[in-house]
């Protein structure tokens, strides 16, 4: 089993990407994000919880979302691997993931990252906010939030990555939404070339 992070700072377009690559290697996408949304959505006690944390641009307790991945690792056996979106987004979270992984017997293969700056973030989440409505785009102070606990808590991961040899990354506005897609095939083959030329189609250019 192989397993991706796609990393990166908030609308950097994790998100955008995950599908294709998942479709592409036979990877289960999981978005933290996504299943704290429809946890909220669904009014579970842990929405409830999630929500305001969520809306004020923190982040929710690492065992929260712990608990969300390792039940999806539990519930998908026919996969090629998982493409992890937005997780690990602590040094806390990714020394879990470490274990945790360990503990079935794998490790994490690699992470490749989509960078954008600051003000790309802002202008991004802003201009989804009005497409998408989430609560937690909609707010300049929240937005404000995420950018802070991204630089304090989720960038010092990059080093972590980086010290582990495992970490790749790709300009998140090297073009459009097409171009940025071709760069992440072209790290994802220079990573993992044996595993993806055996997943059937992804042995052929972009
Ligand atoms: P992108 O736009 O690149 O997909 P994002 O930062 O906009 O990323 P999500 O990944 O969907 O958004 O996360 C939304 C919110 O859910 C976060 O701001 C945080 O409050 C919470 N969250 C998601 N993943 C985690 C995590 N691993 N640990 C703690 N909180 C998390
Ligand atoms: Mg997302």
């Amino acid at each position: 089993m192989k397993y991706y992070i796609l990393f990166g700072p908030p609308g950097a377009g994790k998100g955008t990407q995950a599908g294709a690559i998942s479709a592409k290697y036979n990877l289960k996408h999981i978005s933290t994000g996504e299943l704290l949304r429809a946890e909220i959505a669904a009014g579970t006690e842990l929405g409830k919880q999630a929500k305001d944390l969520i809306e004020a641009g923190k982040l929710v307790p690492d065992s929260v979302v712990e608990g969300m991945i390792e039940s999806t690792f539990n519930n998908n056996k026919n996969v090629a691997g998982f493409l992890l979106d937005g997780f690990p987004r602590t040094l806390g979270q990714a020394a879990d993931l470490d274990e945790m992984l360990a503990r079935r017997g794998e490790k994490v293969n690699a992470v490749i990252s989509i960078m954008i700056k600051d003000e790309t973030i802002k202008n991004r989440l802003q201009h989804r906010a009005q497409i998408e409505g989430r609560a937690d785009d909609a707010n300049e102070e929240t937005i404000k939030n995420r950018i802070v606990t991204y630089h304090n808590q989720t960038e010092p991961l990059i080093t972590y990555y980086k010290n582990a040899g495992k970490y790749h990354e790709v300009d998140g506005e090297c073009g459009d939404i097409e171009d940025v897609r071709k760069e992440m095939f072209r790290v994802f083959k220079g990573i993992d070339r044996k595993f993806l030329e055996r997943v059937p189609g992804a042995s052929g250019s972009t």
